[in-house]
């Protein structure tokens, strides 16, 4: 097996090509946009300047909301809300969606989360037949499933958007998870940003979302405009420097565990299948962004991954019961 020599990728990494090198794709178009991507005065100053602009069109609208942002009980999320709030004075509407994979660490945290931010907020909860019908597609069809739930945040999100004037959506995403996919600009924050829902799932499923296009099975919304901003591409700031804020300001209890999607009680499912399908955990991409934000060093990535493979090797037959039972569609 190969490796890329800059940031550890294997040769199986989906969409990576090692060059003769010996540094692959995602590495070079990191390396050609690095001053950009790193300049975070110059993307906190951009990301302030949408701000303000949300909240003057939000104004011009009679909006009651400047932004919406989805709350997943998770640290990120609950952060970006804190922030909007207080750093950046926004009004915002959370909404959660309620998957049935919520765990109690996150329903506790969703519930906490409110009572400090005192922020209005929506749960929605899309039909039962329809969820099950997705999620069994998506297993057969992409051998994963957490495209369904990526997909309904942000359809909710554009639905909610559209439904209360709202103009811009922020969300959680890490750099990690918005750069691992990185070989050029199109679709990539900062230097396209996605006014629509088809736009913004680009990120997620590339081409495939033009051939979803138009699909029965899909409702890209097409009329629903808003723009949508990853805070976390935009501001630096270090996982302990965001717990400290969350404990400090809203008595945030940490996961006892380390390891990753603390919010999710299917996540064990998706890294087996993950490891099934491409024979690599699901932070595999977001490591090497690390690597290359020099945050982590190669072995220490690669140390993580491995603890990934050894934690998620065997899903225990009860867990597999429970997400079958969950994801089948009903007769
Ligand atoms: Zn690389």
């Amino acid at each position: 097996m190969r490796y890329c020599e800059t940031c550890g990728l294997p040769e199986t990494y989906k969409g990576i090509q090692i060059g003769e090198d010996g540094t692959c794709n995602f590495c070079k178009f990191y390396e050609k946009h690095q001053a950009r991507l790193r300049d975070y005065d110059a993307l906190e100053a951009f990301f302030a300047s949408r701000a303000e602009a949300a909240k003057e069109e939000a104004k011009r609208r009679g909006s009651r909301f400047d932004c919406i942002v989805g709350l997943s009980g998770g640290k990120d999320s609950t952060y970006v809300i804190h922030q909007l709030r207080k750093k950046y004075g926004m009004r915002v509407l959370a909404f959660t969606l309620d998957n049935g994979f919520s765990t109690k660490f996150g329903t506790d945290n969703v519930r906490n989360a409110l009572d400090k931010l005192d922020v209005e907020h929506i749960r929605v909860t899309p039909s039962e037949d329809i969820l099950r019908k997705y999620y069994e597609k998506s297993l057969q069809l992409l051998k994963n499933f957490c495209g369904v739930c990526f997909h309904l945040m942000y359809y909710y999100a554009y639905i909610l958007a559209s439904q209360n004037g709202i103009p811009l959506i922020v969300n959680g995403r890490t750099r990690g998870q918005i750069l691992q996919s990185a070989a050029a600009e199109k679709g990539i924050e900062p230097f396209e940003i996605s006014q629509s829902l088809k736009e913004f799932e680009y990120q997620m499923f590339g081409r495939l979302v033009d051939k979803l296009d138009g699909h029965s099975c899909i409702d890209l919304l097409h009329g629903a405009q808003a723009e949508s901003l990853s805070y976390f591409m935009y501001h630096k700031v270090s996982t302990e420097e965001m717990l400290e804020v969350l404990e400090r300001d809203m008595g945030w209890k940490r996961p006892e565990s380390s390891l990753p999607h603390a919010d999710c009680w299917a996540h064990p499912i998706a890294e087996k299948l993950c490891l099934n399908k491409f024979g690599y955990p699901v932070r595999t991409g977001e490591m090497a962004v690390l690597v290359r934000e020099e945050e982590l060093t190669k072995d220490e990535a690669a140390r993580i991954l491995q603890g990934d493979r050894d934690a998620y090797a065997e899903v225990d037959p009860e867990l597999q019961a429970r997400f079958d039972a969950r994801t089948r569609q009903r007769k």
